[in-house]
């Protein structure tokens, strides 16, 4: 058998033994989880550092502490989560019992993406242990230190009966993707996303796909510029623009869209600096391959550099970059940009920008900056979006209660807190009857005749 034939058998056969079959073992591992991710947060968060020049700040709080927190929170929840649910009952199962019972899947594949390399990765698999299920997890290859670390720790402090790592690119992943899982997990490009997507249909394995895409922000006439500048900058900045929910691009409708320029350059002066290849805060492209495609972007655009443009290839660094007077059919408004470039593309309506966003594929989030509630009611009424956040940028992701997740080309499926228990949970029916009241039954036995309905 091919090793990665072996590996995932002997994964189902652990789940067919039961080897978290029962709460307290799901909770031991995902105590075991806790405690690998809080030993281990100067590790990753240097790793992290390696593979991205991740600030540590940052390492903490957008991808470790978030996963501390999920994972408390999940443990404190698994007995009511995992509990069967009682469903109401008709007159018909009036004698009956009904209710969902919280199945394991099996063994699932959690496949990761480079630029959150320790979020992405762990956090989906909180939710597969609570559930139940057994999991192989496959890092990003890009993010080689973090990928190499969380290939060591994890069978340092979690069942190896529980949990394997298989490290590798396009080659690996395509051989694992022969096997036959009971869920995929991916998180990754629409393009590989159709790919994960085709091999799972040899199986009818589902799939949760976390894929990216291009999120408008639009500003309206009346927002407040400074504050919107900020909130922009931080959110385009962070990890280098390397961020699937980041703003992509800006449809401007405020009537001063200097001023805007004004309010993001200085914001990204008071945030990194004047020189912000400098700044310990400012991250940097994760290879060549992604920092040549960034560069071709900014040399190819027709439209104007307002702030930065400055780029070194060896540091993989690029400067972040205002671009305004951005036409819509300009390079910039084609594929997603995943840097730290933002183009202004000026609008006349409100109607002009729902009906460009409806036109392009639906994006993971869509922004708007606006103190107006009735033409921000129109744009979430009338957009399609993975999500919406109104004044900010991103933070809708950091709220557990909301679940996170693509729509059309953006993805499928939704995760976070209790929504990545129920991804990797089958909820099934029961139907429990009564043995006895047998006579009641007469109705729906043959031979029929129509005085048994007037009974
Ligand atoms: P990547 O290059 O790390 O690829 C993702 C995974 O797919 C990796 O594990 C990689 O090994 C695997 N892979 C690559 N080519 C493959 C192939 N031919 N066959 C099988 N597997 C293959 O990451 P990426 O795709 O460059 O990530 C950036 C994209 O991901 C952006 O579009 C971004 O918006 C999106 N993204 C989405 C989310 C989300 O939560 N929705 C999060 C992060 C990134």
């Amino acid at each position: 058998m091919a090793s990665y034939q072996v590996l995932v058998q002997n994964l189902r056969d652990k789940f067919n033994q039961g080897v978290l079959s029962s709460i307290e073992s799901r909770k031991e591992q995902l105590q075991a989880f806790h405690k690998l991710v809080s030993e281990n947060q100067d590790a990753l968060c240097e790793a992290m550092w390696k593979d991205l020049h991740k600030p540590k700040i940052e390492g903490l709080t957008h991808e470790t502490d978030f996963l501390l927190g999920e994972i408390s929170e999940t443990i404190s929840n698994l007995k009511s989560w995992t509990s069967p649910t009682k469903v109401t009952r008709y007159i018909l199962q009036a004698a009956d019992a009904a209710y969902i019972q919280k199945d394991p899947l099996g063994v699932v594949l959690i496949i990761g993406a480079w630029n959150f390399p320790v979020r992405l990765l762990l956090g989906p698999i909180i939710g597969a242990i609570a559930a139940g299920n057994t999991v192989v997890v496959k890092p990003s290859e890009l993010s080689v230190a973090t990928s190499e670390l969380i290939a060591e720790l994890i069978p340092k402090y979690l069942s190896e009966d529980v949990i394997k790592v298989v490290q590798g690119g396009a080659k690996e992943t395509t051989e694992l993707l022969r096997e036959r899982f009971d869920h995929i997990f991916y998180t990754g490009n629409p393009a590989v996303g159709k790919i994960v997507m085709r091999a799972a249909a040899e199986y009818l394995t589902p799939v949760t796909l976390e894929l990216g895409g291009k999120n408008p922000v639009i500003i309206d006439k009346d927002a407040d510029l400074q504050t919107v500048a900020r909130r922009i900058v931080w959110g385009k900045c962070a990890n280098a623009g390397q961020i699937c929910v980041t703003g992509d691009y800006v449809l401007n409708l405020h009537p001063k869209r200097d001023e805007l320029v004004k309010y993001l350059s200085e914001a990204i002066i008071e945030f990194y600096g004047a020189n912000q290849k400098e700044s310990p805060d400012y991250g940097r492209i994760i290879n060549e391959r992604h920092f040549d495609r960034v560069s071709e972007l900014l040399e190819t655009t027709k439209g104007k550099i307002a702030y930065g443009g400055e780029k070194d290839r060896d540091s993989k660094y690029i400067q972040p970059t205002v671009l305004v007077d951005v036409k819509l059919d300009d390079i910039l408004l084609k594929d997603e940009i995943f840097g730290p470039i933002l183009p202004i593309v000026d609008m006349e309506t409100i109607e002009q920008a729902i009906d460009y966003i409806k036109s392009k594929e639906k994006p993971l989030a869509l922004y708007m900056f606006s103190q107006n509630s009735s033409r921000i009611d129109k744009v979430v009424k009338n957009t399609s979006s993975g999500a919406v956040c109104i004044n900010d940028l991103i933070m809708h992701m950091s709220l557990g209660t909301l679940p996170f997740g693509g729509v059309g080309n953006s993805g499928m499926g939704r995760y976070h807190g209790k929504f990545t228990f129920d991804t990797f949970t089958h909820e099934k029916s029961v139907l429990h009857r009564a043995a006895g009241l047998e006579k009641l039954l007469f109705m729906r036995y043959p031979p029929h005749n129509e005085n048994k309905l007037t009974w």
